[in-house]
């Protein structure tokens, strides 16, 4: 790609659309199903998988395709899939490499929906889960090691426990058992952390949080980074052996860097039809152009409040990574250096009671079931996005019973501590 000698933040503002002479200036949004064409052949082409032009938007569409070379240019990856949401894409990466009997180590305190997704309706297809407390050393880790195991699973900055992957130990582990690892950035965002280049080889995102950022949209992104080598112990037979439904196309062969993707489009978006619409792709695509610039703001409107937070006599405990006492604070000084992101968990004193009350005193701060907008927002997880987890398994994902998360905004910082400063205190009076 002939940005990839562009600056980070140029790239998000231009990164992957340039209008030619005289054409929109703004990415156009490509509203049709369907491309014509004018010979047989040509379309014939397309469904052996020899033209890269669209025929169908199930399968691809120009605007969605320019969302797809964004976040693969921002990631530093050779290729992306883009999908109907985050849960879409961690389910077509992990049906990409993974079928019944096969086996996928996850760290435990990855995104509810993930947990659910891995260890309930992926278990039903046959698919194997061991979720896996991500402070053991690589030892310990690699005797979950078995001879099914296909993937690795983490989370940059994990929602909401808000810990920092050990990607060191990590990539180490996923080598060891030769596989892939796969790694949701959907928190840090390549603004804040590159998975490539720490040892990821696959990265996620639901792209419905800090890309898209207005709260607008949901849609996800399956990324490849092109260096995993698909032979590895004969592992990965879809990569490697001929596909009867494309006339024995060998994905690995004929794509190299970019296999996993052109598996990924030629098999699951055209069996399962996860796609993302191109109206999203656009928006999605609108919100990029100043992801650099709302994270920065987001990361530093939220290591203000955990201060402040810190130093409040209602509060109990805060955990965030850019803070010095927090546990994770070293792993986000090495791998997050720019910031911390914009999400804060805390618990208030008087326990889960006192923090669903102060939940609703908030004025400014909406609650709402998100994160990774431009306005301020509160969730208390326990009782809401992990109230299908069980006691054992919350306290497993790291989710306390009065952990309240909350998703930092944009907004003037002063605003945001003086809304937070005023509920504690109307809590305060009705302990
Ligand atoms: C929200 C989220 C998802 C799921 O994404 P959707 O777009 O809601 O399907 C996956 N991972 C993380 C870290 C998330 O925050």
């Amino acid at each position: 790609m002939k940005d990839k000698c562009k600056s980070f933040e140029t790239n998000c503002v231009h990164g992957s659309y340039d209008a030619a002479s005289g054409q929109p200036q703004v990415l156009p949004i490509a509203q049709s199903t369907t491309f014509r064409y004018y010979k047989a052949k040509d379309v014939a082409e397309l469904f052996d998988l020899e033209s890269a032009n669209f025929m169908y938007t199930r399968l691809g569409n120009p605007t969605v395709n320019k969302l797809e070379e964004k976040m693969a240019l921002l990631e530093g990856g050779t290729a992306a899939i883009a999908a109907s949401s985050g849960q879409a894409a961690t389910l077509m990466t992990v049906l990409n490499i993974c079928g019944a009997g096969d086996h996928v180590i996850a760290a435990s305190n990855i995104y509810g929906g993930t947990h659910n997704l891995l260890g309930v309706s992926l278990a039903k297809l046959g698919i194997e889960v061991d979720f896996v407390d991500q402070d053991l050393t690589e030892d310990e880790l690699a005797a979950f090691i078995k001879p099914g195991t296909k993937a690795v699973f983490g989370e940059t900055l994990g929602n909401p426990a808000l810990s920092v992957l050990d990607f060191e130990k990590f990539a180490a582990l996923a080598k060891r058992a030769g596989v892939p690892l796969i790694v949701d950035n959907t928190l840090a965002t390549p603004v804040l952390c590159r998975p490539f280049e720490h040892g990821a080889d696959i990265v996620l995102h639901s792209l419905t949080k800090y890309a898209d950022g207005h709260a607008s949209c949901v849609g996800g992104v399956a990324i490849e980074g092109g260096n995993f080598d698909w032979h590895s112990g004969g592992k990965y037979p879809g990569m490697t052996e001929p596909d009867e439904s494309y006339h024995g196309i060998e994905f690995y062969n004929k794509f190299g860097d970019v296999a996993f993707s052109m598996k990924m489009r030629g098999q699951l978006l055209r069996d399962l039809g996860c796609t993302m619409a191109p109206m999203n792709a656009y928006l999605i695509h609108q919100g990029l152009q100043t992801l650099h610039l709302r994270m920065e703001r987001h990361s530093a409107n939220a290591l203000s409040l955990a201060e402040f937070l810190c130093s409040h006599d209602m509060v109990e405990w805060v955990a965030y990574p850019g803070l010095p006492h927090d546990k994770y604070y070293n792993l986000a000084r090495r791998y997050m250096p720019k910031g911390a992101s914009g999400v804060i968990a805390f618990g208030v004193k008087g326990g889960r009671k006192a923090g669903e009350e102060l939940l609703e005193k908030l004025r400014l701060t909406s609650i709402v079931v998100h994160v990774g907008d431009v306005r301020t927002c509160v969730l208390h997880p326990a009782s809401t996005t992990h109230r299908q987890l069980s006691d054992v398994e919350q306290a497993k994902a790291g989710i306390k019973p009065e952990l309240i998360r909350i998703s930092v905004g944009i907004e003037n910082i002063d605003d945001i501590k003086e809304d937070f400063d005023q509920a504690l205190r109307e809590v305060k009076k009705c302990l």
